[in-house]
């Protein structure tokens, strides 16, 4: 049986090294986790709201311990991780709050004394998590799904199994009964058994498309919802009135924030024409004074990727671009010495066909693409495979908002970074994926809605 290995993406050392469990482990896991699901789905909101909060309490008050692991295993700057851990508790609170709300059930109006839908838990479900938002990820799913009365086992990314098994600490620590939260350290092979489980009733994954293709096409094999979380090619569309300084701190923020690796962040960005030039030359500017280094000291602007294999792949992507002709700005070199850096880099001159275009770049790499004019505009941003998030950058909120309702994604933001908030859905369309998470929506993914009529 392999195990997980855990390298400090800073440092190139070996950090840790978790044995993987077997897949007949992870059955007796996730049958665990069924016969648990069988007296956690009679308890009240209230109960479980009160674990809820204690789990949010947990990350509160080891806040700096929690941020100080993710940073070690995943490289994200110090200060990030921090804003994760709290963004944790906040979500948790939120649905402490909330669910017994969004789950309520609603009177219907028809021939019978009485009819309504009620929203009733389903078993467990199986959550496929990847390592960038390493605890974030995995309560975006936790936190409305048990609170629904569901249950819950977790296959983490194979480099955050430290985090999987702080997270299931914490669950643990709060006064979850055993079994509600479980970490599943298997290898990505032996998902496929555990999709099988009889106990195993959905499915939700977070991570890339052929990880989402793959996972689904099993679930699907055995009539089993998913919901699909994958990756996005965001376009900002800026256009010609825009506060060139505001836009470009938003775009350099937003391509370097999580060392380049969030799905939502700014990847392409689709300028007009007549301010192409000024904000190429002041986003570079911004992008190279940008200070990438040790992801623990705090005047750090960018880290690591988070192993030096993904570092490969996106400069082979960078290379491949340059070869179908866009244009290296800065960046593009993969520096000397240990780690898995990789330097603030800026594509000009993308166009459709090219890698950075068609493809996601998962690091701190911006495509810049000329647009004629706004429809152009429009036309390129929604030339994609993908479809997450989206933005416009303009001093005209109306125009922004104009341009917003046409952009395909499952989100468009103007005059802000997309960003996920407990209120809002979030999720994608086209090849990002389908469903949504957060909000009341995202509670509903996961239960059985049911309608009752009595005659
Ligand atoms: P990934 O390689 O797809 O891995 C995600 C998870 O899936 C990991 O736990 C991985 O396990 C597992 N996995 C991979 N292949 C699998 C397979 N064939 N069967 C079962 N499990 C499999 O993605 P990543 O590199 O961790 O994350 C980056 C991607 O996630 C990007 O595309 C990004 O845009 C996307 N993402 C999307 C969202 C969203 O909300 N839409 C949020 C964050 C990230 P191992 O680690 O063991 O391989």
């Amino acid at each position: 049986m392999a195990s997980a290995k855990i390298i400090n993406p800073a440092t190139g050392e070996k950090i840790e090294e978790y044995d993987r469990i077997s897949a007949s482990e992870a059955s007796e896991k996730v049958k665990q986790a069924g016969k648990a699901y069988r007296s956690w789905k009679k308890t009240s909101f209230a109960e479980r709201s009160e674990l809820m909060n204690k789990l949010a309490d947990e990350f509160e008050t080891h806040k700096e311990t929690l941020a100080r692991l993710a940073t070690r295993e995943m490289g994200k700057i110090i200060e990030q991780s921090r804003k994760e851990i709290e963004k944790c508790a906040k979500i948790c609170r939120y649905y402490a709050e909330h669910a017994e709300g969004f789950l309520s059930e609603e009177a219907v109006e028809t021939e019978a004394e009485k009819s309504y839908v009620a929203f009733q838990p389903m078993g467990v479900i199986l959550a496929v998590m990847p390592w960038n938002f390493p605890f974030y990820q995995v309560i975006r799913f936790a936190a409305p799904a048990l609170m629904a009365g569901n249950t819950g086992v977790l296959k983490h990314a194979s480099n955050v199994q430290g985090c999987a098994f702080a997270l299931e600490d914490a669950f643990r620590k709060a006064g979850f009964p055993e079994g509600i939260f479980t970490n599943l350290n298997v290898s990505s092979g032996d998902v496929k058994e555990v999709i099988e489980h009889p106990d195993v009733v959905a499915v939700t994954l977070t991570g890339s498309d052929p990880a989402g293709r793959s996972v689904a096409s099993i679930a699907g094999a055995s009539l089993k919802k998913t919901v699909m979380e994958l990756g996005g090619s965001d376009a900002y569309i800026v256009l010609d009135d825009v506060d060139l300084e505001e836009a470009t701190d938003l775009a350099t923020f937003g391509r370097l924030q999580n060392n380049g690796q969030t799905c939502i962040a700014a990847k392409r960005f689709v300028v007009l024409n007549g301010i192409y030039d000024k904000f190429l030359d002041l986003f570079t500017k911004k992008m190279k004074a940008a200070k990438m280094g040790d992801p623990m000291d705090e005047s750090t602007y960018y880290g690591p990727m988070a192993r030096v294999d993904l570092r490969d792949e996106i400069h082979e992507q960078v290379k491949k671009s340059i070869t179908q002709g866009a244009r290296l700005v800065i960046g593009g070199a993969v520096p000397e010495g240990k780690g898995a850096y990789y330097p603030a880099t800026i594509l000009a001159e993308v166009e459709p066909g090219m890698e950075a275009f068609d493809n996601e770049l998962f690091g701190p790499v911006a495509s810049v693409i000329r647009a004629d004019d706004e429809d152009h505009a429009v036309k390129l941003a929604n030339t994609s495979q993908f479809g997450l998030g989206s933005g416009v950058m303009t001093g005209n909120r109306e125009r922004g908002e104009k341009i917003a309702l046409q952009l395909e994604a499952g989100s468009s933001f103007v005059n802000k970074l997309v960003v996920s908030d407990p209120r809002l859905p979030f999720g994608g369309i086209k090849n990002s994926g389908y469903g949504r998470e957060l909000s009341g929506y995202g509670i509903r993914e996961f239960v059985n809605i049911k309608s009752v009529w009595i005659a």
